[in-house]
């Protein structure tokens, strides 16, 4: 993992969001508006979002029917003309089928993404993921493997790509000092109160502080009126910076105890870190029902193929209903639990008692 540390800079060029930096990326990879740009299914709306605000069309790709990645067989029959990139999502930090999607991407000459914000330090035959496309991005709100309040960043691989980010970062503001505040306010109060044990006591005060206004939800609704495109043009706050250096500064920790978990079958050769630790049960709804009265922490997205966006609502970024199967199958049946810094040992012990006790 330390070859994330010592070769990678994540904190270099830094937006509001992990979207932006991703509508940021695809703008420099000269994704034009009406172009198609491919991403997968079983994936967070933050994506087509920032798809859809370059001008551009999102293209579902699905995923396997053994992983929670992207299925090169299918990128293969949904590419058509105009599609102009390609986002590579490594979901819950596993390592996607590189060796069979980079040279989909290659033989068509489109500029590969990476979403990494689900890993900081997963690894693909040694070398660390984000570093194999032409950049790559990462997330830092809550849930993530770094958390800075809210914001994300970009990293470039490219010479070129890293002139246009670097000539078009010059016109991105900070947030509004009470923005920042607040985003602040809102880290403090998620670092004094979160462990996986209070894990469903305090999502639900952040979704009621969230509806109330008082602070910044992780989901947006997709509408102009609500989504004003200044947070498309906003770099991440000074606050949040210094939110951000400080955790990077304790990335050790966090792969430490995420190595007690050992993913589901990861692709050879990968030796996935960080992100969350994704079961399917049998009955999700009541794995979820009993995990809450047991305090256990699991959470339940993607929960549809472009979460949290659900009937008529996925219309909105160009998803077709059945269009991604196995994505649609697996949002009905994913939990994860948790990994990271906070997850201590007795955390651990909780959640196995409460998977053997799983009664459907
Ligand atoms: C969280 C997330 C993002 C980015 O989210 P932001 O809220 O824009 O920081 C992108 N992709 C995936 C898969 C995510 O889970």
């Amino acid at each position: 993992m330390s070859q994330r540390s010592d070769s990678v800079r994540i904190d270099e060029f830094t937006y509001f969001r992990g979207r932006v930096a991703l509508a940021a990326l695809l703008k420099a990879a000269g994704v034009k508006a009406g172009n198609r740009v491919a991403l997968q299914a079983f994936t967070c709306v933050a994506v087509p979002e920032a798809v859809l605000s370059v001008g551009a069309v999102p293209v579902y790709v699905d995923t396997e029917t053994d992983s929670f990645n992207m299925d090169p067989a299918d990128l293969v029959q949904k590419l058509a003309p105009g599609t102009t990139a390609l986002v590579i999502q490594h979901t819950f930090g596993i390592p996607a089928n590189l060796g069979r999607l980079l040279p989909v991407a290659h033989d068509r000459a489109l500029p590969v993404i990476e979403d990494c914000a689900h890993t900081i330090t997963s690894s693909l035959d040694g070398r660390p993921v984000g570093t194999f496309g032409v950049g790559s991005f990462y997330s830092f709100e809550a849930g993530k493997p770094l958390v800075a309040g809210i914001g994300g960043s970009a990293q470039v691989n490219d010479p070129r790509l890293r002139e246009r980010l670097d000539a078009d970062y010059q016109g991105y503001v900070a947030p509004p000092i009470l923005t920042q505040l607040q985003i602040l306010a809102t880290l403090v109060g998620y670092k004094t109160t979160y462990r996986p044990a209070a894990y469903w006591t305090v999502r639900a005060a952040f979704r009621w502080l969230a509806a109330a206004g008082v602070l910044k939800g992780n989901y947006n609704a997709v509408d102009a009126s609500t989504r004003p495109a200044t947070d498309f043009r906003r770099k991440l706050g000074g606050l949040q910076l210094l939110a951000l250096r400080r955790e990077l500064a304790r990335l050790d920790r966090i792969s430490i105890v995420n190595q007690r978990f050992r993913h589901p079958r990861p692709p050879r050769g990968t030796d996935p870190v960080d992100g969350r630790y994704p079961l399917t049960p049998l009955d999700k709804g009541r794995l979820l029902e009993q995990a809450r009265s047991a305090r256990v922490e699991l959470a339940d997205f993607y929960a549809t193929a472009v979460h949290p966006l659900a009937g008529d609502q996925l219309r909105r970024v160009a998803y077709e209903r059945g269009s991604c199967p196995n994505a649609e199958v697996l949002a009905q049946r994913v939990v994860s639990l948790p990994t990271g810094p906070r997850v201590g040992p007795r955390d651990v012990a909780r959640s196995v008692d409460l998977l053997n006790s799983f009664t459907t």
